[in-house]
């Protein structure tokens, strides 16, 4: 696999930063995963865009122009081979001294990794997930905006570790004030009352670009559609309930902290969602 670094193509085992750039000293930058299906890049513009809008609430100038941006990744992508695969598209602060002043590093850098994608094991996409709501809670909008995707994830690696130590494969995480907001790396989605659900996009979550697609494909599907403030007391009362990520694509959710969801396997809408999707994904 050959990896981007400003402008030049590494082998995997020479593609090296500084020690001294601040996405590893402090996780300064910014970056996006991105997914290639049947040699096609899915959704790179609204990718790019959400970077370019991370790097500008964090004050971050990447010094090639989006366009540029998008062209680099689709040669990564084309230099590789890629057919069905995995971009992991980032930008760091760059080189600078160790102390935390960004304004000591002057040139960031824009790195493209591309990668076999691994999704959560395929028996789960047939029977489901179980889940649990973490202790850790999400990072107030206040602190650190979850719209920036920034390479700082120890908040969502934090609630990992409890998944992980409770056996489970993904955490739910709530906002300060107990209102449901994404999992640590997914968005999440209710379906009660045949309305399909999730958080709105201000509550402090990742505008997730899987989210977005179910969302329109909730409206080509004529299903019913609303994003809503949501409790745990909505999560276990769900009819159904999915998440959704470029990684994970769109998951079902059969138990939340024990509760089981609906019937205790795939619901109908997540179904018909989840074919959607796979044709969507396959027609781009
Ligand atoms: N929330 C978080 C915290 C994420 O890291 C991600 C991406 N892995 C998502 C939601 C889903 O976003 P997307 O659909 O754009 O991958």
């Amino acid at each position: 696999m050959k990896v981007y670094i400003d402008g030049k193509y590494y082998e995997k085992d020479e593609a090296k930063i500084s020690v001294y750039d601040h996405g590893l000293l402090y996780g300064d930058g910014v970056f996006e995963g991105i997914r290639v299906y049947a040699g096609k890049v899915f959704k790179l513009e609204a990718h790019i865009g959400r970077l370019y809008r991370s790097a500008q609430a964090i004050a971050l100038n990447i010094p090639i122009k989006e366009a540029e941006t998008a062209a680099v990744v689709l040669k990564t992508v084309e230099l590789n081979g890629i057919h069905e695969g995995y971009i992991r598209l980032l930008v760091t602060r760059g080189r600078g001294d160790l102390g935390v002043d960004p304004r000591k590093c002057p040139v960031p850098s824009v790195i493209v990794i591309v990668d076999d994608i691994s999704l959560y094991p395929r028996e789960f996409y047939a029977k489901g997930i179980s889940v649990i709501t973490a202790s850790t809670r999400r990072m107030p909008a206040d602190c650190l905006d979850p719209r920036i995707k920034s390479l700082n994830y120890l908040n969502n690696i934090l609630a990992k570790i409890e998944a992980s130590r409770a056996g489970a494969l993904e955490a739910i995480m709530l906002s300060r004030e107990g209102y449901v907001t994404e999992c640590t790396g997914d968005n999440i989605f209710i379906i009660n009352n045949k309305t399909i659900i999730t958080p709105l996009s201000h509550s402090g979550i990742l505008e997730g670009i899987t989210r977005e697609t179910v969302i329109e494909l909730s409206g080509a599907l004529h299903l019913p559609f609303r994003a809503s403030t949501l409790t745990r007391y909505d999560l276990y009362n769900a009819e159904e309930c999915f998440l959704t990520g470029t990684g994970a694509e769109i998951i079902p959710v059969i138990s939340i902290d024990g509760r089981t969801i609906g019937t205790g396997s795939p619901g109908p809408v997540t179904r018909r969602l989840i074919e959607a999707f796979r044709q969507r994904v396959t027609s781009i």
